[in-house]
């Protein structure tokens, strides 16, 4: 008997294993490659030989919890209490699982937006509750009165991902005033607010929820040091939600990791008095722009990325093979590895498309692009 029949294993680990296993290049699952800023490194490095190495408070490092509330006010001009509204976490995973355990409960429906990212439908099976799946618009804007039809006495969270992975679609003002709509007509909904790529956006800026004053009161904000300073591998993020949802939040978080590693919370605290992530946007739309003229003569159609750093694109000039298959052949015959984007819905479709990470050093840019112009 399995609690999680439908689950598998992740198509980031299969593909990245895939990869190496054909010593491929890496476009698949998201994460840099580029050397890690030095002055994190050296950080780390002097940390640890300082008393850093026992637990911290179970919500985090009180000078941590400090400077994320200075950096969302600095970022998104919200005054947050540290000690009751803000909740470092084992990365945005951990958060997302710690959230959804903590306020949906049995018989309570979820809504999911599709392609969705993997990390929300287990925490929601695992809670008795169902998962409800609302595909986005052919162009990945959000259809919210699809949405708004959805939703009923029964439905506890709406998920959202902004900006989204995988397509890189932003939300508008728009959207936000429709979602702000809807919540009026569904006061018991609690909106959850994936925002880990909030500071990967291109020509258009980040619309946080953090800014919506409607929405401050019934939210729960996530965030990733992973993605904003290129540490993948360190699992730290954070949570902000106002301290009634908040104070559920960390009945679960104190019985799924109590606290989280000491080590990282004090060199992301320090490294806070040095770094601007204002300059991460930019950063990345050099890679993203670099990526696509490098790809400006192949076979495959990139579509729109508004941010993230992924690059979705068709192949269907090239192949008839369904994505997943493509993938794999991609990686056997050609060397690159990409993500098969139907696996990001619950029931595959014919997409022919596949999503790249673009968060790598030129020369693999250059290398991947080569590969894959000459297919
Ligand atoms: N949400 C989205 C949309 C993501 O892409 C990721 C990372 N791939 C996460 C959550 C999880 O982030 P973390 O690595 O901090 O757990
Ligand atoms: N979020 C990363 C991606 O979309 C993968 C994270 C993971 O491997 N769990 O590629």
């Amino acid at each position: 008997m399995s609690k999680l029949p439908n689950i598998i294993t992740s198509i980031f680990t299969i593909m990245s294993k895939m990869a190496a296993e054909y010593n491929a290049i890496n476009l698949s699952q998201g994460f840099p490659n580029f050397p890690v800023d030095e002055r994190l490194t050296n950080i780390v490095a002097n940390l640890a030989k300082k008393d850093v190495h026992q637990y911290l408070p179970m919500a985090g490092y009180p000078s941590l919890l400090s400077k994320i509330a200075v950096l969302v006010h600095n970022s998104y001009g919200r005054i947050l209490q540290p000690e009751t509204e803000i909740l470092v976490t084992a990365g945005a995973t951990q958060g997302i699982f710690a959230t959804i355990q903590a306020l949906v409960d049995t018989e309570d429906e979820v809504i999911i937006l599709e392609p969705s990212y993997d990390c929300y439908e287990a925490p929601v099976l695992l809670s008795n509750a169902k998962p409800v799946r609302i595909a986005l618009n052919d162009d990945y804007t959000t259809n919210w009165e699809t949405i708004e039809k959805a939703c009923s006495s029964k439905t506890k969270m709406i998920i959202i991902n902004n900006p989204h992975n995988p397509t890189g679609k932003i939300l508008t003002i728009t959207d936000f005033e429709a979602l702000e709509k809807l919540l009026r007509k569904f006061p018991n909904i609690t909106l959850l607010s994936d925002e880990v790529y909030e500071y990967i956006t291109f020509e258009e800026k980040h619309i946080s929820a953090h800014t919506r004053s409607a929405l401050l009161k019934r939210c729960i904000v996530v965030s990733s040091f992973g993605k904003t300073f290129h540490i993948t591998g360190w699992k730290v993020g954070y949570l902000v939600a106002p301290e009634h949802l908040m104070k559920e939040i960390k009945k679960v978080h104190q019985f799924l990791v109590f606290s989280v590693n000491s080590l990282s919370q004090v060199a992301i605290s320090d490294y806070l008095d040095i770094v601007s992530v204002q300059e991460i946007s930019s950063m990345y739309q050099e890679k993203r722009d670099y990526f696509r003229q490098l790809l400006k003569n192949s076979r495959f159609k990139l579509m729109t990325c508004e941010g993230t750093y992924f690059q979705v694109a068709s192949y269907s000039a090239i192949s008839n093979e369904n994505d997943l298959d493509f993938c794999k052949r991609l990686i056997m015959e050609h060397g690159v590895a990409a993500i098969p984007i139907s696996t990001f819905y619950a029931d595959a479709k014919d997409l022919h498309l596949i999503r790249f990470c673009f968060a790598k050093d030129n020369a693999t840019l250059e290398e991947a692009a080569k590969r894959l112009c000459s297919i």
